[in-house]
């Protein structure tokens, strides 16, 4: 049975990758600050340890403790608009702290490692869908943190580590009974459903006037279990020596307005809509091209109608209870 070290296990991703490792038969280490994690979202069979990575002495300490087969790390801070009032936080905690962890890996000879990456490395490509080799010129210091850590991962192969970096596109849905839950919470879905639950007044709609067919922005939403099972994937090609950088996207990309109408749909709720200038910063459409993570026999299952149906029906228990 192999051992699994989840940094940032607590977290949206984190969480329900966490259970599915539970499930596929995975031991289950992690560490989160719970600065942002929940630690109620975590299969009862995971040893967790409250720690942050700034904290190196008593990193390592847990990896010298435990026989840790390959390190998952999603933890890291997210929020692309932060990044631009505060890009030091985001380098301390998204560069510096990681280089801990790779410091402890290398000391306790851990080899393999899942790095969660984004397609916030990319910035506003000139082709859709996005192909891997696409420039990248990432547009906040978020998705330039992510690209840097990635250079970083790279150059570990000097002691014999290997990586996979997941460039996550949009995730969204909930399973494993844990929905998305950030706090302040800025993300799309999750807005527009509070408001068919009646806890805001209405969805704002950031930028009309974009070069999409409706005005509005088009991303490429995921399900979470898609993104979770994308790791299981990458920890497997690891064991089989293959590394490498690859999107996880559908390569289907839906308007704001779109998403806005299914919600509709599926909450019966009219969700009222406000149109807002641009929120700096969005590019206008990112979609994956994720065939080469394909060609290792992933596949997205969830459709944009799953992803929205299973957030909401975690979002409506949430206001019952
Ligand atoms: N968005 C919006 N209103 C909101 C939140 C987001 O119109 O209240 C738009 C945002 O401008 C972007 C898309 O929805 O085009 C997805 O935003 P989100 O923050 O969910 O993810 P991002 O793509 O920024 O990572």
């Amino acid at each position: 049975m192999q051992t699994v070290l989840v940094t940032g296990g607590a977290g949206y991703i984190g969480s329900h990758t966490c259970h599915m490792l539970i499930e596929n038969g995975y031991n289950v280490i992690v560490i989160d600050s719970l600065e942002n994690g929940h630690r109620e979202h975590l299969p009862e069979q995971v040893r967790f340890y409250k720690e942050d990575l700034n904290n190196f002495e008593k990193i390592n300490t847990i990896f010298e403790g435990n026989e840790i087969d390959a390190v998952i790390h999603f933890a890291g801070y997210i929020e692309a608009g932060e990044s631009m009032q505060d890009p030091i936080k985001f380098f301390q905690n998204n560069v510096s702290n990681s280089i801990n962890l790779i410091k402890a890996m290398k000391n306790n000879n851990v080899r393999n490692i899942v790095f969660s990456s984004s397609a916030g490395v990319y910035g506003q490509p000139e082709e859709m869908p996005i192909k891997e080799t696409a420039k990248k010129k990432p547009t906040n210091y978020y998705g330039l943190t992510k690209l840097m850590f990635e250079q970083i991962l790279d150059s570990a192969k000097v002691y014999n580590m290997q990586s996979i970096c997941l460039r996550y596109f949009n995730a969204a849905g909930a399973g494993y009974n844990i929905g998305e839950k950030h706090n302040p919470e800025t993300h799309l879905i999750p807005l527009i459903l509070q408001v068919a639950t009646g806890e805001r007044n209405n969805i704002k709609i950031f930028g009309t006037d974009y070069p999409t067919p409706d005005g509005t922005c088009i991303r490429d939403y995921i399900h979470v279990l898609d993104l979770a099972k994308a790791h299981i994937k990458a920890l497997h090609l690891l064991d089989r020596n293959i590394k490498g950088k690859f999107n996880v996207g559908t390569g289907k990309g839906n308007s704001v307005k779109e998403i806005i109408n299914i919600c509709r749909e599926v909450t019966q709720h009219t969700i009222p809509a406000e149109e807002c200038p641009r929120r700096e910063g969005d590019p206008p459409e990112l979609v994956a091209d994720s065939n080469k993570f394909k060609e290792f026999d992933w596949q997205p299952e969830h459709s944009i109608r799953d992803i929205i149906q299973s957030a909401w029906d975690w979002h409506s228990l949430q206001k019952q209870t």
